[in-house]
């Protein structure tokens, strides 16, 4: 028997060149150093099938994930002890989970430490807090013996404000260099992507870019080298005419004046596409822009065709995702815009 598999109406294909181009490119913004890559959030929402072989034949030897239920997808494509999860040990399940699978807890405290320790110790990762108050021991802690037990690899912490011209960065830059070398260890790491481009005194020996190889832009200075990844289309599912006082969508909130052509487009609010994304905004075909008309609905949104009558059911259109552009319009986050990409996307 054949096997048939339903055609999406959705697809999400990120541009694999721009993403490892935008990892050489953070990779040489990172002086001495070399990037590493944060891939939690199953690469910021663009997949880790598609992002993390990627990044990882353009020469990235060290990936970040926050949650261990995302170490197993990453380590089929790398060694698992280039796999570090940061919100480190919880429990005893959790060490016993990272001495399985092979990858690299990153201890935020001293329970963590001593959890660690106490099941058998080894390579670990310490976050050391530095400002930000999210997670991480307090520099204070770093003389004790919980600490001083550890077999440490990357000393990190993390800057609060790299985005923005903050007195903050200094602040913690002063502070990092001071705590980390009270701790033993074998690489320093302070960086997130806006933190590369605060500059090479920022890089020390390992960054930690998560959103800038995904196409965000945090800080201006990364603009003119960050190339867009995220690439999202949608098919037309139906087109219909409608006259002069017919509505379209939820709350009929667009009627149309004249005649018009328009077209029932497969993306709505499960896929990622907000709300705010609706009145306003457009979708593309061959550079053509089809505004959209009314309220998202559910899973499908209208967009005008008279800017391209050819068009018909099952044509695919382009959806904006570029995010250092739509950022600046709306007011999601960058870190938003791609998190919210939906499952459904994925599937095609
Ligand atoms: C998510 C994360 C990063 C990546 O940050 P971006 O701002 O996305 O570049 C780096 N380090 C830590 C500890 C993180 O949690």
């Amino acid at each position: 028997m054949t096997e048939v598999t339903p055609q999406p109406t959705l697809r999400l294909s990120p541009d694999t060149q721009a993403l490892a181009a935008n990892w050489r490119a953070l990779d040489d913004l990172s002086g001495g150093g070399r990037a590493g890559a944060a891939v939690k959030a199953n690469c910021y929402g663009l997949g880790v099938e598609t992002c993390v072989p990627v990044l990882r034949d353009a020469g990235c030897g060290t990936f970040f994930v926050a949650h261990w239920g995302e170490v197993a997808a990453v380590a089929r494509h790398v060694p698992p002890a280039q796999i570090a999860v940061l919100h480190g040990p919880l429990n005893e399940s959790d060490c016993a989970y990272a001495r399985n699978a092979g990858a690299v807890p990153v201890i935020n405290s001293l329970d963590q430490a001593e959890r660690w320790r106490a099941s058998g110790g080894g390579l670990c990762h310490l976050m050391i807090d530095t400002g930000i108050n999210r997670l991480g021991i307090a520099p204070a802690e770093t003389s004790d013996p919980r600490i001083a037990a550890l077999d440490i690899d990357i000393v990190m912490s993390h800057l609060a404000c790299a985005d923005e011209d903050s007195v903050m960065n200094t602040r913690q830059r002063d502070a990092f260099v001071a705590v980390a070398g009270q701790v033993p260890h074998r690489r320093a790491s302070l960086a997130n992507s806006a933190g590369i481009a605060l500059g090479p005194d920022y890089a020390f020996d390992l960054t930690r870019p998560g959103l800038a190889l995904y196409g965000g832009v945090p800080r201006a200075e990364l603009a003119s080298t960050i190339r867009p990844v995220a690439r999202v289309e949608a098919a037309i599912l139906q087109c219909r005419g409608i006259l002069p006082g017919e509505s379209v969508g939820y709350n009929a909130a667009f009627t149309a004046a004249a005649p018009m052509r328009v077209g029932t487009v497969s993306i709505g609010y499960a896929d990622g596409f907000l709300r705010l994304r609706g009145v306003g905004n457009a979708l593309h075909h061959q550079g053509r822009r089809l505004p959209i008309l009314g309220k998202v609905s559910m899973d499908m949104v209208v967009v005008d065709l008279s800017a391209a009558p050819d068009v018909a059911a099952g044509d695919w259109l382009q959806v904006p995702w570029d995010i250092a552009n739509c950022a600046q319009q709306t007011i999601l986050s960058p870190y938003e815009l791609l998190t919210v990409i939906g499952q459904r996307l994925r599937r095609g």
